[in-house]
C-alpha cells in the first residue's frame, strides 16, 4: 500500500533499483526546494532514499559544481547516464524574444530553456515543482521575460514543452503545482512514479496527481459547519464561514495542505502574528509571549515598524534567559558521542545579549528591558499605556540562564 488520502504516509513497500532524479532550478526564487527540505518526518535526502531514488544533481545540494556538475547533465543529455525522473522548479524565461538568453545556465553559454528541453527528452518522467514550473505563475507577470510553465501556459495547455509532449514513460509533464508546493505532494508523487501507480489518468486536467488535487481546501476547513448552515462571519476573528463576507475562495482551490502537517512546529513568528492579530481584532489589546531566541528568529524590527506605521499596535514580553537549548542542553542529550559533546561546547548563549528595548526604540516602537521582579508589573502597565495610545510595546523580563549561572 503505497497511497492514501489524509492519512498518507511515505512507505516504499517494494523498493525497485534506484531511479535517478535530477534537479533543475530555472527561474526560482528556491521556496520549491526548501519546502521540499521540510519533508517530513525524516527530511528530503531520508525520504529519496527511502523511496529507491538516488538524486545525481540538484544546484543547491549537491556538492558538484563547474565542471563536475555540467559532466553530470552532459552524461543525462547525451544518454550516457540513465535519468529517470527530471524535477524543474521555476518557470522558463523564453525571452529576450524566444531565445532565451535572459537565462542561461552558469558556465555551459546555453539558455536554460534550451537544456530543460533536451534533458526532458531523455527523462523516464518530467515534474513540474512549483506552480512557477507547472504554468509560469509569478515570472510570467512581467510580459518581458516571456516565462512560461513546463507544458502549460497560465491554465493554457502548451508551454516551454508542446502539449503533445510525453516522456520516455508516456506521462505528460506532472505538474507539483503549489507556491510552494507540499513536499508531500511531491514525495509522494516521486513514491507512486517509482512503483508505477501515477499513470496519465491519475492527473487532472490542469496536469496535477488527483491524490491531492481532487481535494478542496474547503473539505478540510475547520469552519465547514457554519458554511452548510449559511452562517457567515461579518470580519475577521468572528466565528463563521468566510465565503460571503469576507471573500474566501476555499471551495475552488484544490489542495489538501489544511490537513497535512507543514513544518512540524516552528518558532520566531510571534512578532508578524502578534500584529496579524492586531489587524483582524482592532479593537482588542493584543500581547504576546515569547522566549528570546524566537523571538530574534522572528525579526521582530519590521513588524514593530508596520506596527506604528499602520497604527496595529502590539505589546510583546520577551523572557529574556539568554540561552538556547538546541546549543546549552540537546546536543549533550542527542549526540553524546559528539566531538562538541567531547570539547564540552558551551554553545547557546547569547552572550552579550541583544538590548530588546533599544531595538523596539530603532523601530518606532517602546521598550523597557526589565530586571527586578518587582518592576514587572508596573512594566507591564506601561507597556499596556503605550499599545492603547497608539505604539507597539517590548517589555523584555530578564531571566537566569539555562545551565549555568551568569
Ligand atoms: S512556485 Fe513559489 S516557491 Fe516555487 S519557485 Fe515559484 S515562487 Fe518560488
Ligand atoms: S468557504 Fe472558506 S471559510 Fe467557509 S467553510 Fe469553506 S473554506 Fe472554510
Amino acid at each position: 500500500m503505497l497511497v492514501g488520502a489524509a492519512g498518507f504516509r511515505l512507505r516504499a513497500m517494494n523498493p525497485k533499483p534506484a531511479q535517478t532524479l535530477l534537479w533543475l532550478q530555472a527561474a526560482s526564487c528556491g521556496g520549491c526546494t526548501m519546502s521540499a527540505l521540510g519533508a517530513e518526518p525524516e527530511g528530503l535526502a531520508e525520504a529519496l532514499r527511502r523511496a529507491g531514488i538516488e538524486l545525481l544533481w540538484h544546484p543547491s545540494l549537491s556538492e558538484e559544481s563547474g565542471a563536475q556538475a555540467l559532466e553530470i547533465l552532459e552524461d543525462c543529455r547525451d544518454g550516457r547516464r540513465r535519468l529517470d525522473i527530471l524535477c524543474v522548479e521555476g518557470a522558463v524565461l523564453r525571452g529576450p524574444s524566444g531565445s532565451g538568453r535572459f537565462q542561461i545556465l552558469s558556465g555551459t553559454g546555453q539558455p536554460m530553456a534550451r537544456w530543460v528541453e533536451e534533458l526532458a527528452g531523455q527523462a523516464g518522467t518530467v515534474l513540474a515543482v512549483g506552480s512557477c514550473s507547472a504554468y509560469g505563475a509569478m515570472p510570467s507577470a512581467n510580459p518581458l521575460v516571456e516565462a512560461v510553465g513546463l507544458q502549460f501556459t497560465g491554465d493554457d495547455k502548451g508551454g516551454l514543452l508542446p502539449e503533445s509532449f510525453r516522456s520516455k514513460t508516456g506521462l505528460p509533464v506532472i505538474n507539483i503545482a503549489g507556491c510552494a508546493p507540499h513536499p508531500g505532494w511531491l514525495l509522494e508523487s516521486l513514491m507512486a512514479l517509482t512503483q508505477g501507480l501515477l499513470q496519465a489518468g491519475g492527473l487532472d486536467s490542469l496536469g496535477r496527481p488527483r491524490f491531492w488535487a481532487n481535494h478542496l481546501a474547503h473539505h478540510g476547513c475547520a469552519r465547514n459547519e457554519y458554511y452548510e448552515f449559511k452562517a457567515s462571519a461579518a470580519q475577521h476573528s468572528q466565528l463563521g464561514c468566510l465565503m460571503e463576507n469576507l471573500g474566501c475562495k476555499a471551495t475552488q482551490a484544490p489542495g489538501d495542505c489544511n490537513i497535512r502537517v507543514w513544518n512540524g512546529s516552528s518558532g520566531g513568528w510571534t512578532p508578524g502574528a502578534a500584529l496579524g492579530a492586531k489587524l483582524a481584532a482592532p479593537d482588542r489589546d493584543v500581547i504576546a509571549v515569547c522566549g528570546d531566541g524566537f523571538y530574534m528568529f522572528g525579526t521582530p524590527a519590521p513588524a514593530l515598524w508596520a506596527a506604528k506605521h499602520h497604527n496595529a499596535p502590539f505589546m510583546v514580553v520577551v523572557y529574556q534567559n539568554r540561552s538556547y537549548t538546541t546549543g546549552t542542553l540537546a546536543v549533550d542529550r542527542k549526540y553524546p558521542d559528539s566531538y562538541a559533546a567531547k570539547a564540552g561546547y558551551p554553545g547557546g548563549y547569547f552572550d552579550p545579549p541583544i538590548d530588546f528595548a533599544k531595538e523596539a526604540e530603532a523601530a518606532g516602537a517602546y521598550g523597557e528591558n526589565v530586571r527586578d521582579p518587582a518592576e514587572i508589573g508596573p512594566a507591564l502597565q506601561r507597556g499596556l499605556k503605550q499599545i492603547r495610545s497608539g505604539t507597539p510595546a517590548v517589555i523584555s523580563v530578564w531571566l537566569p540562564r539555562l545551565g549555568q549561572k551568569d
